[in-house]
């Protein structure tokens, strides 16, 4: 069975157009798809055509396993997908907008020491339609307007569907590219690849250490490619597409939190047009601890101070495991 959300506007006309289907029928198809509407209630495609569908086809819908609502208004949604498996995304609100934050991949490979998602190894790459069904699946009342490829999954690790998605996205969802994000641990050949794609995405690189040996403790991609490499590829992804660089610095307690650190980052962000983006730990992990509550702001201010542009990121939904697929590992784990 294939799923009929990863299919392109392209592919969908001319499965129909086999199915000898008129081109009116793909876009009503489309619509329907969006909406997230079942086979049964797409009321203006004939019988015949829903029951040739459905015989090779799923919508790809994904199924709402688990809602919660935080008290700041955070939604966090734990979706079983159509081509099984459970992954989390989270819906945040902000001022201007809804923001959601869609997984890539069921489970993670790149092993970051402090993050939940990837304690169990990848189980699998999502296609494109089953991020789309993230997005159709929670935005019901249309509200969002931002999205970041920021939950569990290194989306360079799935170069092609991510890219899918986020054209999808733009081509069918109405979301402007600026208005999208991708998230990566710094997967330096994929970052080069998409500074090609003509996409006006922003593109954020989580650094959490300008000292190689440092990070290398606590990602293990930081053997594969260098601080130096990564900030070379970002720098060239923003002379191609004029969209700044957001660093993302996780602190960690006694870690990556001294003047070193801030002294390294400095010097190793010099020149590149970039806002560090300073996320407190949020649970301690691996003898690993999270910061004193001011000390993030501490250490922005310094960065400030040092002629960065930097904010801490606020912290949503700490109430309902809101954080880096730590509501899937407390149902595998409870
Ligand atoms: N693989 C991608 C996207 C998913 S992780 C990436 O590495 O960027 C999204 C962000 O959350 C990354 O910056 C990651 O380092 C951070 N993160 C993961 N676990 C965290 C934790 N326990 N506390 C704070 N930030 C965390």
């Amino acid at each position: 069975m294939k799923d009929l959300l990863s299919l392109t506007e392209e592919q969908l006309k001319n499965l129909l157009a086999d199915m000898g289907e008129k081109p009116y029928a793909a876009r009503q198809l489309m619509s329907w798809l969006k909406k997230g509407v079942p086979f049964d209630d797409m009321t203006n495609l004939s019988k015949g055509l829903r029951e040739k569908l459905r015989r090779d086809h799923t919508e790809g819908y994904a199924k709402i396993n688990e809602k919660r609502v935080s008290t700041d208004g955070t939604e966090k949604y734990l979706l079983a997908i159509s081509g099984g498996g459970l992954v989390e995304c989270v819906l945040m609100r902000y001022h201007h907008g809804d923001t959601l934050c869609v997984s890539t991949q069921v489970g993670c490979r790149m092993g970051c020491v402090f993050c939940a998602s990837g304690k169990h190894g990848l189980v699998r790459s999502l296609s494109a339609g089953e991020m789309r069904s993230e997005f159709i699946a929670v935005n019901k009342d249309g509200n969002v307007s931002n999205v970041v490829l920021m939950g569990s999954g290194e989306p360079l690790d799935n170069y092609d569907n991510a890219v899918s998605f986020i054209r999808a996205l733009n081509v069918q969802h109405d979301i402007g590219m600026r208005h999208i994000s991708l998230s990566t641990c710094g997967i330096v050949p994929g970052i080069l690849k998409l500074a090609d794609e003509g996409m006006q995405i922003t593109l954020c690189i989580s650094l959490h250490s300008a000292i190689d040996e440092k990070r290398k403790k606590v990602m293990p991609v930081a053997a594969a490619y260098s601080v130096r490499q990564i900030l070379d590829a970002a720098n060239i992804y923003f002379k191609k597409t004029g969209r700044r660089i957001i660093i993302e610095y996780t602190l960690i307690k006694d870690f990556n939190d001294g003047s070193e650190d801030i002294l390294t980052l400095k010097d190793a962000l010099h020149g590149l047009n970039c806002h560090i983006n300073v996320i407190p730990l949020n649970r301690a992990s691996g003898g690993y601890m999270p910061p004193a509550a001011k000390q993030a702001h501490a250490f922005a201010e310094k960065l400030v101070q040092a002629g960065k542009s930097a904010t801490v990121r606020r912290s949503l939904g700490s109430d309902i495991e809101g954080a880096c697929g730590q509501l899937k590992l407390k149902r595998e784990e409870p």
